[in-house]
Formats: C-alpha cells, sequence, structure tokens
C-alpha cells in the first residue's frame, strides 16, 4: 500500500507523543527527531523537511500547547496539518474552458507512466464530466507509444487522432483543428518522453505548447522515483510553466518522498494520483486524505 512505511514510522511516534499525559519540550524534541528520521527514510527533499519540522516545532511550542488540554492530539494535529500543507493543503481540479474545446498537453520522461495516465485521465474526464474526449498521439520518436495510444484509444472507445512520425508541432496543429471540426470538449495530447531531461526535447515542448495553448500542461511524475521527482518537476515547471502533476506508481511507493515533495520543490500542485495498472485505478488527488491515510 502507498506510504506504508513512513506511515507505520510516524504512526508509532504520534501514538508514543499522545500516550503521554503531560508534554514537555524534550518530549516534543524527541518526537522531532522521529519524525525527521521518518521523513529522511521516506527520501523526501532535505529542503521540505528542514521547513516540515521547523514549521512543526514552533507551533507545538509555541501556542501553549504544551500547557493545554490533550496536548499530544494537539501536536498530532499540528502534523497532519504540516502534512496536508506540504502536499498542497486544498485540491485543484482541471480548469475547463467554460466552452469550447479544452486542451490538455501532458509531458513527462519516458517510463514514468505518462501513456497509462492520458488513457486513464480521458476515461475519467468522460466519466465525471460527461465529456467527449480525444488524444493526439505526437509522441514521434517511439512508434510503440503511437501504438500503445491507439490500444488504450480502441480499449476505451476513445477517438486517437494520429499521422504517424512526422513532425509533431504539425501533428498537433492538424489535430487541434480536427477536434474543433468534430466538437470535441476536450483533447489531450500525448508528447516526446525521454529518459533524462534534455534541451532538444524542451524545445519541442515548447514548440508544441506554442501551438497547442493549452489550457492545462500536466507533467507524469514516477512516485517510485522519490524526491528525484520534485527535482524533475521543478525543470519542467521552469521550461514550461505546467500546471499540475500526475503522480504515477502511487500502488508501489511505501516511501512518500515524491508526494510530500513536489509542491514544495516545483510549486506544482499534484492534481491527480495514478495508482496500479488498471485503467480505473486513477483518482483526484486529494491532500487531506492523503495526509489522513499517512497518520491513520
Ligand atoms: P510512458 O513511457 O511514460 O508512456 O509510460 P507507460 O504509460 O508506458 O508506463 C510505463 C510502465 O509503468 C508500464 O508497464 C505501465 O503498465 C506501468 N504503469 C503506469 N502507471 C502505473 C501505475 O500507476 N501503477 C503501476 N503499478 N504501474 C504503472
Amino acid at each position: 500500500m502507498a506510504f506504508d512505511s513512513l506511515s507505520s514510522r510516524l504512526q508509532m511516534a504520534m501514538r508514543r507523543i499522545t500516550g503521554k499525559g503531560k508534554l514537555n519540550e524534550t518530549d516534543i524534541d524527541e518526537m522531532m527527531r522521529e519524525v525527521r528520521l521518518s521523513l529522511l527514510e521516506a527520501d523526501v527533499n532535505l529542503k521540505v523537511i528542514r521547513q516540515f519540522t521547523n514549521n512543526v516545532k514552533e507551533k507545538a511550542l509555541g501556542q501553549k500547547i504544551l500547557s493545554g488540554l490533550n496536548p499530544g492530539q494537539q501536536v498530532v494535529k499540528i502534523v497532519f496539518d504540516e502534512l496536508k500543507r506540504v502536499m498542497g493543503d486544498e485540491t485543484v481540479g482541471i480548469s475547463y474552458k467554460a466552452s469550447g474545446l479544452t486542451t490538455i498537453m501532458t509531458v513527462g520522461l519516458q517510463g514514468t507512466g505518462k501513456t497509462t495516465a492520458i488513457g486513464k485521465l480521458g476515461a475519467f474526464i468522460r466519466k465525471t464530466e460527461k465529456k467527449k474526449v480525444m488524444f493526439i498521439a505526437a509522441d514521434i520518436y517511439r512508434p510503440a507509444a503511437i501504438d500503445q495510444l491507439m490500444t488504450l484509444g480502441k480499449q476505451l472507445d476513445i477517438f486517437v487522432y494520429q499521422e504517424g512520425l512526422i513532425k509533431a508541432q504539425t501533428i498537433v496543429k492538424n489535430g487541434l483543428k480536427y477536434a474543433k471540426d468534430n466538437l470535441y470538449d476536450v483533447v489531450i495530447i500525448d508528447t516526446a518522453g525521454r529518459l533524462n531531461i534534455d534541451a532538444e526535447m524542451m524545445q519541442e515542448l515548447i514548440d508544441v505548447k506554442e501551438i497547442a495553448k493549452p489550457d492545462e500542461i500536466l507533467l507524469t511524475v514516477d512516485a517510485m522515483t522519490g524526491q528525484v521527482a520534485a527535482t524533475v518537476a521543478q525543470s519542467f515547471h521552469e521550461q514550461l510553466n505546467t500546471t499540475g502533476a500526475i503522480i504515477t506508481k502511487l500502488d508501489g511507493d511505501t516511501r512518500g518522498g515524491a508526494a510530500l515533495s513536489i509542491r514544495e520543490i516545483s510549486q506544482i500542485p499534484i492534481k491527480f494520483a495514478s495508482n496500479g495498472e488498471k485503467m480505473d485505478a486513477f483518482e483526484v488527488f486529494h491532500p487531506e486524505r492523503m495526509a489522513s491515510r499517512i497518520l491513520g
């Protein structure tokens, strides 16, 4: 299960503190040490950990918590709020156009689960918003990527616009015209992913962005890569001004370092979580629910 190891460690620290009737500063220091170690083990970015522990400590010591009623529970609430805060506090959805075609461009490194996420997002939007969705296959460097999207499209009964391996910008331009002419509500564009961020890939994405003028640029980040996901997100955001992240493979992530670092480091809100290989293993990312899941 997602966050299992982080969860059990943090819960242990919380149980210890709620088990005490009275708390003093040493108890808080001990708990903070445990929290810090849990976050380190979860592969959370150091800057995030520092801010997290400073905030918790300041609040726990600063508001007459220790002399108040149920100090332990109040401290747990402070930790909970801080977990929620680092994951973005509020749920952020897709900004749909009030009328006409909403364009969503997806970006991400190869293997992060971008194609899978496109399928899931398309099915999700169709189901929850009752919108007519279409895909554009513009990952032109791997023929397999187009095939994979075509297969998904067939499986989900979602139309895939493709022209083979010609210039991505041309495919996107023609695909968007097709979508408008055929009165689609939402188009999701697949773009080239590489194993590493490189200047050529970024330039192509910038060019596609220019043509598509997307309402959303969603970045897929692999939860299994821990805090690296956050620095990758930061690079993408600097170049493309991304509007949201889809955190993928959350089902395999017991640590949580990616989910807890992405927002703070890259400023990108996590909008969705992909948590399995099945097409319906996809959900809106709720910071509050995630924090509850972690603290149990
Ligand atoms: P892309 O190269 O970014 O388009 O990545 P793919 O969508 O092809 O996914 C790469 C691999 O990760 C495939 O084997 C997927 O089945 C798998 N995958 C994608 N999303 C998830 C997920 O949320 N959970 C799990 N467990 N596997 C996933």
